[in-house]
């Protein structure tokens, strides 16, 4: 099944068994039913394509989880216009690091992102036109979305006769997500449409998914990174009713389970911790649960015991990244082995490459086409894979991407710094909390304080140096002059490497 199935075969996407509500917002209640979900995606590729679309034109979203994010994902994959996805918390200046690189023409925003865009819009000429998708009327510099449906005359597309644009699988870029990769700055990496649909291609396969006849899910982790969006694109291909989250509350998650008898849940091990300690969990039943996956990031042996002892299911694990549409491998349901993170995936999900960055994307692949994901591991002769540590400059903090070269390029531009570096203290909690190795100017009385709120004043919260800061006389360099990151370790005791 691909999802231009959804509009070949409306009539199978749009009632029955109970599974006819595309998105239900936990919140409010409102929902959308996949017969609107399929009316308001087709009419907005209908009025993308009035309004013409460009060969290589991208188009951005700046969205929280919400039930309209995926209409305009399903408006750019019909059309062929590569969509851009961005952290609806980011700041301005993570704001102009991604816009201009991608530079979209148009910007899908919501009721609570777009005035981070109202400054923004008049500094930069490529972005024509500001679309708030959830607003019930079009404010002075951005159209409601059914707005510009009706502005463009689609607001009454026919499903039945709307037809997806034709375009080469291979070549077209559907995404572009966020990512650091192994080395530097956030950069774009482009997944194809055709990596989408080895992704989706997997959606029935038992050694992967937990096949369940339930029809609701919970979706919440963050639609705008790569975990989020595979897994909610598979829900929507799959006809469930995305329970929609905006941001993670334990009570209703935990009220969810039980009410709707929740048999499988998808997790990062933040959540694991969560449902092995709170106590708060033992007063819902939550016997339901037959399967739980975790990815993202690593957990400790004892929160997934912990986890495992209370609900009565092995966590699983499954393992992956954005520059393979995030899906690798995962161990089957059912499995007890909760350190492997699994098999391998069929099909070929790896990146094009990163957005206009030839130099990175030559780096990350092997000369014989491999993608380096910067991670250690082994796999063993039933060829069940393990990660054992993580060689990259990446940091997770609950398993959001912290790019240290990001951080220590804001750092170094504070005038009683002098070298900065940042590396990932281990924590139960979080997995890793960024903490900044700072030397300072001489005869600078720069304080902690100082250097945590000069840094906020930049980057948004998950950025933030949760770790703390320590100053010190100097920072390793390699002999190319570059931050020897292995050896920082050593200045910081509980920073050894798992190998
Ligand atoms: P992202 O692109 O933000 O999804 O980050 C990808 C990185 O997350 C991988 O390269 C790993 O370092 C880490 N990761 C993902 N899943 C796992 C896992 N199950 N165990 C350990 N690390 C993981």
């Amino acid at each position: 099944m691909s999802y231009k199935d959804a509009a070949a075969d409306p009539e199978n996407h749009l009632e029955g068994g109970g599974r006819q509500n595309h998105g239900i917002d936990e919140s409010t209640g409102k929902y959308l039913t996949y017969k609107q979900f399929l009316r308001l995606s087709c009419g907005l590729a209908e009025a993308l394509r009035k309004n013409g679309i460009n060969a290589d034109e991208v188009a951005a979203l700046c969205s929280e989880n919400n039930i309209y994010f995926f209409v305009v994902v399903m408006a750019a994959l019909f059309t062929g216009l590569t969509l851009t996805t961005i952290n609806p918390v980011y700041t301005e200046n993570e704001l102009n690091h991604a816009l201009n690189l991608t530079q979209p023409s148009k910007l899908f925003c919501t009721k609570a992102t777009y005035q981070k865009f109202l400054d923004i819009k008049s500094k930069k000429d490529y972005i024509k036109k500001i679309i708030v998708i959830d607003g019930d009327r079009s404010i002075p510099s951005g159209l409601s979305l059914l707005d510009f449906l009706r502005s463009s005359g689609t607001i009454a597309v026919d499903i039945y006769k709307f037809k997806p644009t034709n375009l080469d699988s291979f070549s077209t870029i559907a995404l572009i997500m966020f990512s650091s990769g192994t080395t530097g700055l956030p950069k774009g990496v482009m997944i194809s449409h055709y990596n989408l649909n080895a992704r989706l291609m997997t959606q029935y396969n038992s050694r992967i998914w937990y096949q369940t006849n339930n029809p609701n899910v919970l979706g919440v982790l963050p639609f705008f990174h790569a975990f989020g969006l595979q897994l909610c694109l598979g829900d929507l291909f799959d006809g469930k009713s995305i329970h929609v989250m905006e941001k993670f509350d334990p009570i209703v998650y935990l009220e969810f389970i039980e009410k709707y008898r929740i048999d499988c849940i998808i997790a990062v091990p933040t959540l694991l911790v969560f449902l092995g300690k709170h106590p708060v969990v033992d007063k819902f039943d939550l016997s339901c649960l037959k399967d739980i996956v975790y990815g993202s990031s690593p957990a400790s042996p004892e929160t997934v015991k912990l986890a495992a002892r209370r609900l009565g299911v092995i966590p699983r694990q499954a393992y992956g990244l954005t520059e393979s549409t995030f899906g690798v491998t995962a161990a089957p349901p059912g499995s007890s082995k909760f350190e492997c993170i699994g098999f391998l995936y069929p099909g070929d999900m790896v990146m094009k490459g990163y957005y206009k960055n030839e130099e990175a994307t030559a780096e990350s692949f092997t000369e014989d086409g491999f993608l380096k994901t910067g991670d250690a591991g082994y796999y063993d002769n039933e060829e069940c894979f393990y990660v054992v540590d993580r060689l990259k400059e990446l940091i997770k903090y609950k398993s959001f991407q912290v790019a240290p070269a990001e951080l220590e390029a804001v750092l170094i531009t504070h005038p009683e710094i002098k070298q900065a570096a940042v590396v990932g203290l281990p924590d139960d909690r979080a997995g890793e909390l960024p903490l900044a190795l700072i030397v300072k100017e001489p005869n600078s009385n720069l304080t902690e304080d100082e250097v945590k709120n000069y840094l906020a004043g930049y980057l948004s919260k998950n950025k933030h140096l949760h770790g703390g800061v320590k100053f010190v006389d100097e920072i390793p360099l390699n002999s190319v002059g570059k931050i020897w990151r292995r050896e920082l370790k050593k200045m910081i005791p509980t920073l050894k490497s798992k190998l």
